[in-house]
């Protein structure tokens, strides 16, 4: 099962509650998604725009491992990443990267609360509600 927690005090959030905002116990404001790894993040866009893909999903690969962390998730980032590295595995045809990075997902749904498809796609549904 994945959970976040308080960079501060260690609580555990909640289902429902924002891992972005202040944490229930403490009140700290928590960081933003992905304000951890903005020199990597351009790091990426380097590379991308230097042509060179494979690279680039190299780098991806790396923070996806991290924002899907069990206890340090960062998902929305997690979810942008993917979006990255798939972008760049259609455009690079890194079929072997595209199948690592596919794998490392069913991973994630197979851990996520006992590997509970339905569950796996609430959270889904409910972190896209609160994109929007
Ligand atoms: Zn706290």
């Amino acid at each position: 099962m994945y959970t976040v927690q308080c960079i501060d005090c260690s609580y555990i959030f909640g289902d429902s509650e924002d891992e972005f905002g202040l944490c229930t116990e403490c009140g700290k404001q928590q960081p933003a998604s992905g304000s951890w790894a903005t020199e990597e993040t351009a790091r990426i866009e380097n590379l991308e725009s230097e042509g060179k893909p494979a690279e680039a999903v190299a780098v991806a690969m790396e923070l996806l491992y991290m924002a899907t962390d069990v206890e340090y998730g960062d998902w929305s980032f997690a979810h942008r990443l993917a979006e990255t590295i798939r972008r760049l595995c259609d455009a690079g045809g890194l079929s072997k990267e595209s199948r690592e990075h596919e794998l490392h997902w069913k991973l994630i749904e197979a851990n996520q609360m006992g590997g509970d498809q339905e569950r796996t796609e609430a959270y889904e549904r409910w972190r896209k509600s609160r994109e929007g």
